[in-house]
């Protein structure tokens, strides 16, 4: 007979940081997971000296010195710092938007031409109380700039009307009057210094580990294999976990399409987002510029997106009045239960960033332990 205090759903970032917190605390857990492989989507695989994101870009960036010293612990940081540019057509654009965008834009130099430019489009426009991320980034941004290079991106991102979707997404990204091209406001950001996956191995030492084991599976054969444990902690999506029974929430998922390259530069920076509509992808990331352009040959991935649907993998929740609404009820059942909890994204149905992940991850710890 083994028992474990927890069984942790899920070898993902919030299932590794509860283990090795909790495993500190003195506590026995088992983690599982479905993939045959540790660190959930933030998985790197070394092929050729570059390590390759197999799930899409992630890039840390935190302005929590608590959250960067703790990653700190298990890798070391370089220096990446995150600029990537939008290709509209063939026209080329920096990104976050900001005055090296504007001026390529508009022909305009000054901080005071650009705010005029945007000030005239939103006055024209008359939005005053931005209800949807249309109106939001219109706002933002005027129309030159959302028509080009957010109208097409976010629809290919999020298969929805742009007047359909949250004004949160877009608030993600910064607008500067000054020519910075970083993508981020945070104080901190960089890239683990090889990979993501050595991150997860350390936090999930003194778990044991269990791969390519779906939960439903688990459950069914841990009694005959005299396995028990006091709580399970679900990473995995929460209307899954309930058989649907209140309803589907709605994710997207993500189609990634990798290339080897016997040339050394593809496209001379990490990311370059195709933000026209026509274009079924809507970036192409070449791994190797996290790390400097160290490796040889290179290795490039187009990433599609689409609605998810039972059998893909689900990558971002679609945070829409409905779809939270639905979560509502879901969370009302959960709070119910006594011995399962649920974290990450899409245990939480949030759209989190890696760095609010471990916090969140840390604050379960927290209440668990209190
Ligand atoms: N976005 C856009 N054009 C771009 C980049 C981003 O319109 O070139 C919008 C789009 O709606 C996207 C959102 O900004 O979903 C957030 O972008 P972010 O880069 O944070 O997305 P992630 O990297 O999490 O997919």
């Amino acid at each position: 007979m083994k028992h474990y205090d927890y069984l942790i759903v899920g070898a993902g970032l919030f299932g590794s940081v509860f283990a090795h917190e909790m495993t500190k605390a003195g506590k026995s857990c088992l983690v599982i997971d479905k993939r045959d492989h540790i660190a959930g989507n933030i998985y790197t695989e070394e092929k050729n000296g570059i390590n390759v994101h197999k799930y899409g870009a992630h890039i840390f960036h935190t302005s929590d010195r608590g959250i960067w010293d703790y990653v700190n612990e298990f890798a070391d940081f370089n220096n990446f710092v995150n600029s990537p540019i939008a290709n509209y057509k063939g026209e080329i654009y920096n990104l976050p938007f900001n005055m090296n965008t504007f001026s390529r834009m508009w022909g305009i130099k000054k901080p005071s031409e650009a705010k005029e430019m945007i000030e005239k489009q939103i006055e024209e426009l008359g939005i005053t109380d931005p209800q949807n991320l249309e109106e939001q980034a219109l706002s933002l941004v005027g129309k030159d700039v959302y028509e080009k290079l957010i109208k097409g991106y976010t629809e290919k991102q999020w298969g929805r009307d742009c007047k359909d979707l949250p004004a949160s997404i877009i608030k993600r990204l910064p607008v500067r009057l000054t020519y910075d091209n970083n993508y981020f406001n945070d104080r901190f950001q960089g890239i683990p210094m090889g990979g993501y996956t050595q991150i997860v191995e350390k936090l999930l030492e003194g778990s044991d580990l269990l791969l390519s084991k779906e939960y439903s599976e688990f459950v069914k054969e841990a009694s005959c294999k005299e396995i028990s444990f006091d709580k399970v902690l679900y990473t995995g999506m929460i209307d899954e976990y309930y058989d649907y029974k209140l309803g589907h929430l709605e994710y997207r998922t993500l189609r990634f399409e990798t290339d080897y390259l016997s040339e050394d530069n593809f496209q001379g920076v990490a990311v370059v987002n195709y933000t026209e509509r026509e274009i079924p992808y809507t970036r192409v990331i070449e791994h190797k510029h996290f790390e400097f352009g160290k490796g040889d040959g290179t290795y490039i991935t187009r990433e599609y997106p689409s609605e998810w649907k039972e059998g893909s993998e689900p990558y971002y929740p679609v945070n829409n009045e409905a779809n939270n609404a639905l979560f509502s009820k879901y969370e009302e059942l959960a709070a119910g239960e006594t011995n399962v909890i649920f974290g990450g994204r899409l245990g939480q149905y949030k759209y989190y960033d890696m760095d609010k992940v471990i916090k969140a991850a840390l604050e379960m710890v927290a209440k668990e332990n209190n």
